[in-house]
């Protein structure tokens, strides 16, 4: 699905170095990740046992910081409380496969590590649907408060369980054996945490790289244009939560099975804190930070113990404070980790999508006769407190025409757009989309029946392609979920999608910028981004809000030939706008509003003559 194409996909980190010889030297994706996987296989063979050791813990702790990069990193949801998930996962396993009087219905579990797993897994996905259920809806701060208390709870429930062995702990766990080989050495199991380790790292890079990943990765700061385009944000939310908190389960079933012995203590909140940092200094949004970030704590840490003793000629957690310093430090001078530093020395080929043009083209909604009527207000009132910002207004788009809401500033055509597009709930009245009320429906359910919009203040994943940002528009039109994203099953389903997001950005005619990023186009240029996204969706109405605002003059002519070819296509358009000029010579019909209420409506040559609008635009506050 990639190309080898040397213009990056994302930030173009990678600066190709020169060679000797003058000429650009670059490796692609491809050969980094060989080169990777034959050091990850040779390292025990040639490595003391000491060194085997610390990278199976490596190893382990990169997979609950894989899960931190994708929850907290990408999704934007902190969470101190991974630890506790490492430990349901171990103890889970310590439980089954050292127990003697298992009831009867668990019976079938015990002895084996591997159903223990499975048990674990299960038990983690289900602990993590509940908890997720009780604190993902909580905002802000409360969500990272709420995985605290989470994680001392059950760190403590660890330690005064009697049948977990309190505080001393379970001992005799058996090791792990895969077709009668028994993993019991640490260069053994180390290829068992490294298989999981980049297992867990492929699936997760290739989710982050689907339909369901640019849902996730709208989470950060896109939210609301994510619902508008359909996507189910708590649904993503709490799929990356139960992600991470199986990738951490798995990570304790592995460690309990290394060590052959538990007890509370690596299960507690302050290893919570550790993990998150290894995810942050790794660099938070990058799958392969996870490993980086877990190594360079691990490496620091181990270190730390061992040199400052020496220098400072006693004994003591020193390294406890020396730790937080430098963690402060690299906070402070390296926000985005080390990931990006390390990435900028191997200089990697940009992985540009490629867009397969002939992938067969999505399904189309059924669209609407020209001349039916697709939206319609009736009566629609809007108060806020004691004042009125709607009052009484009716109003109706048909297919095929563009409609404008104009009028002077604070008239009331935003708050109008809201009860429009669902946003808002009308005081009274009532907004009928082809004759259904859409009232009390999700922005989201809205975006399904066909009604796509753009924002007035724009709203795009700035770091992503213009192409991922129009595929979000698409999403509503694809179904294929996480597992299938994970194991690349999705490509077919994925090719149409991006398909249709790079005709939908020919259509607007940002076609040369399909791989820029979109923060990097003139806000005249991202405004047609939006309608793009909002095309992909497959709508048969289009709302604008104020397209035309911040545009210079060759900007709008731009947007008035899109939008009359689009008008052309049958396609329904409402736009809301202040700019008289530039609604005059586009526009079938004319609605406008002053002071919340409609106070001519008509076609635009004779409502630009009407007394009532002179005086509104002339006299007002304009
Ligand atoms: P326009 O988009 O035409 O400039 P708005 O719809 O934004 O006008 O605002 C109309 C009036 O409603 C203004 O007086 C504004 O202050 C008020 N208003 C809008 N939204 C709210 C709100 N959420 N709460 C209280 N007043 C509001
Ligand atoms: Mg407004």
């Amino acid at each position: 699905m990639r190309q080898t194409d040397s213009r990056p996909l994302v930030a173009p980190l990678p600066a190709p170095s020169m060679t000797l010889d003058g000429r650009f030297r670059c490796f692609t994706p491809r050969q980094v990740l060989a080169a990777f996987l034959v050091l990850i296989a040779v390292v025990p063979l040639v490595l003391p046992e000491f060194y085997v050791t610390l990278l199976n813990y490596i190893g382990l702790y990169a997979m609950v910081a894989l899960g931190l990069v994708l929850l907290t990193g990408v999704g934007g949801l902190t969470s101190f409380g991974q630890a506790a998930f490492v430990g349901l996962g171990a103890y889970t396993t310590a439980v089954l496969t050292t127990s003697t009087d298992l009831p009867g219905w668990l019976a079938w579990a015990g002895g084996s590590p591997w159903l223990a797993l499975g048990v674990g897994l299960l038990i983690t996905a289900l602990v993590a649907l509940l908890v997720g259920s009780l604190t993902l809806r909580l905002s802000g701060h409360f969500l990272p408060l709420g995985t605290i208390a989470w994680g001392i709870s059950l760190y403590f429930l660890f330690g005064t369980m009697d049948i977990l062995g309190g505080h001393t702990g379970m001992s005799g766990i058996p090791p792990i054996s895969i077709f009668g080989w028994q993993l019991d050495e640490g260069h053994e199991i180390y290829y068992l945490i490294w298989i999981f380790l980049l297992a867990a790292a492929l699936t997760t890079q290739n989710l982050l790289d689907s339909r369901e990943g640019r849902a996730i990765r709208a989470l950060k700061g896109g939210m609301v244009m994510a619902e508008a385009m359909g996507v189910n944000t708590s649904r993503s939310r709490m799929i990356i939560f139960v992600i991470a908190a199986l990738h951490a389960a798995a990570s304790g079933w592995l460690y309990a099975h290394m060590q052959r012995f538990v007890n509370p203590t690596p299960f507690g909140v302050h290893i919570g804190i550790e993990y998150l940092f290894m995810a942050v200094v790794g660099g938070a949004g990058q799958v392969w930070g996870a490993i980086v970030g877990a190594g360079a704590i691990t490496i620091m840490k181990q270190w730390l113990q061992d040199v400052l003793p020496a220098v400072l000629g006693a004994t003591g957690n020193f390294e406890v404070i020396v730790f937080g310093l430098l963690m402060v430090l690299i906070l402070h001078r390296a926000r985005d980790g080390i990931w990006p530093w390390l990435a900028r020395l191997v200089p990697v080929r940009g992985n540009q999508i490629e867009i397969d043009h002939a992938a067969a083209a999505l399904p189309r909604r059924e669209m609407p006769t020209r001349g039916e009527v697709i939206l319609e207000a009736r009566n629609v009132t809007r108060r806020f407190g004691g004042l009125v910002a709607n009052n009484d207004m009716s109003l109706h788009v048909e297919a095929g025409e563009i409609l404008a809401l104009i009028g002077p500033n604070g008239a009331g055509k935003s708050t109008m757009f809201n009860q429009l597009s669902g946003v808002d709930t009308p005081t009274s009245g009532e907004v009928l989309f082809r004759g259904k009320s859409i009232a009390g429906h999700e922005s989201r359910e809205i975006a399904h029946l066909g009604m796509s919009r753009t924002f007035q203040h724009v709203k795009l994943l700035p770091k992503m392609s213009v192409l991922e940002n129009v595929a979000i528009g698409a999403h509503l039109r694809g179904n294929r979920g996480v597992i299938p994203s994970a194991w690349r099953l999705d490509r077919a389903e994925e090719a149409r999608l991006l398909a249709e997001a790079a005709r939908q950005i020919e259509r607007v005619g940002l076609g040369s910028h399909m791989h820029d990023e979109a923060g990097s186009l003139a806000l005249g240029q991202q405004r047609i981004l939006e309608i793009a996204r909002a095309l992909a969706s497959d709508p048969c109405l289009l709302l604008l809000d104020e397209p035309a605002a911040g545009l210079r003059l060759k900007e709008k002519q731009t947007l008035g030939d899109l939008l009359r070819k689009l008008r052309a296509e049958g396609m329904a358009i409402l736009l809301v706008e202040h700019d008289m000029d530039f609604v005059m010579g586009l526009v079938d019909r004319v609605v406008v509003m002053e002071f919340g209420q409609k106070i001519a409506e008509g076609l635009p040559e004779d409502v630009q003559k009407n007394p009532a609008v002179l005086e509104a635009y002339l006299g007002g506050v304009e």
